[in-house]
């Protein structure tokens, strides 16, 4: 029987720590494939604008992805465009399976899945998805110029969607639960001086109204007086944070109470050779410079690890070939 060839390491994720732990193992010689299913950049690419990324006073989220994916792909990693559907530790080696039913094998796994805009969880929002209901600015907006809109959220990317949609519509109303916002300082100044937003505080959106052609309000409840009215607007966008795709984390794996992925400094997980990079770890802030520096750590940390491991297995006389 022809011997099985295993990779030294799997990425799966092409956002920004998933593309440079891609950069970081090929510079490192190890035989790397890189697993992403859909388009690469993860997040980053719906972004509008990116500002503190250095070496970029102003990039777009595209741009910036691009910029990753071809840094990446000078170096010819193997590429696969396929959703990955479990991982399956192994002492040896682990396994990754894929939804067209094939098996890759490697010595190390960098898992970069991120996460997915988090839900309000509110009548009339997955009905209405599409038709009004939307989480991203730069792919929605343009169905919104000379419109009002409502944008719920408080953190970063709620007052940078909003800034972002006061340039298309008309109107922009930014719903926030508490009197005081999230984000940062820089953003906040920004959004009180944009004169099309109006910052309703201490207000949540308990439904959402629509008709045959789409969105026509949202139920906004005051959070201090108890009062409830109907806004009219022709769209919601949802900024309320993040949900980890922790589905294909290990059984086993130590994540929080909010379901991210707790790791060491080297990013590794309690199963050796298993790395989480990116917005799917726990961490203190989730940006694309620390996003990234988590792929540089692990792709680092996992070269080590595979030229231990190939030691390991060539002296206990179990040699098995890298692809
Ligand atoms: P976030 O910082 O977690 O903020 C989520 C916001 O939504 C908070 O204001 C929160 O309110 C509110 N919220 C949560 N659940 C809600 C609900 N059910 N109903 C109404 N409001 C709700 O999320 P994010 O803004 O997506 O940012 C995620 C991370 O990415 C952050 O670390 C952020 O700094 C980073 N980021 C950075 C940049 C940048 O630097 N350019 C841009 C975008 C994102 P409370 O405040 O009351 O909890």
């Amino acid at each position: 029987m022809a011997e099985q060839q295993i990779y030294d390491v799997i990425i799966v994720g092409g956002g920004p720590a998933g593309l440079t732990a891609t950069i970081y193992a090929m510079r490192a010689a190890m035989k790397t494939v890189l697993i992403e299913r859909g388009v690469a950049g993860g997040q980053v690419a719906a972004s509008d604008s990116i500002e503190n990324y250095p070496g970029f006073e102003f990039i777009t989220g595209f741009d910036l992805s691009q910029k990753f994916m071809q840094h990446a792909q000078s170096y010819q990693p193997d590429v696969l465009r396929r959703e990955v559907v479990t991982i399956d530790p192994g002492l040896d080696h682990h396994r990754v399976h894929l939804d067209n039913g094939d098996v890759l094998e490697g010595h190390a796994v960098i898992l970069a899945a991120g996460g997915t805009p988090r839900k309000l969880e509110v009548p009339g929002e997955d009905t209405n998805y599409g038709k009004g209901v939307s989480y991203c600015a730069t792919c929605d907006g343009f169905f919104f110029r000379n419109k009002t809109v409502a944008v719920v959220g408080g953190g970063d990317t709620a007052l940078e969607e909003a800034l972002y949609l006061a340039k298309l519509a008309d109107k922009v109303y930014l719903a926030h639960r508490r009197d005081a916002f999230r984000g940062s300082r820089i953003l906040q100044k920004r959004v009180f001086d944009e004169c099309k937003i109006e910052v309703l505080w201490n207000t949540v959106v308990t439904a959402i109204r629509s008709n045959d052609q789409g969105v026509t309000g949202a139920l906004l409840l005051n959070t201090q007086t108890h009062s409830e009215r109907e806004l009219t607007v022709d769209g919601v966008f949802v900024f309320v944070g993040f949900t980890p795709s922790n589905h294909l984390v290990p059984q086993g794996i130590k994540m929080n109470a909010q379901g991210y992925v707790v790791t060491d400094e080297k990013c590794e997980t309690a199963i050796p050779g298993l790395y989480v990079v990116g917005d799917l770890r726990q961490k203190f802030a989730r940006q694309i410079v620390i996003a990234a520096s988590d792929g540089c750590i692990a792709a680092l940390a996992a070269a080590h690890y595979v030229e231990s491991q190939k030691a390991r297995t060539a002296t206990c006389g179990l040699p098995r070939e890298s692809v």
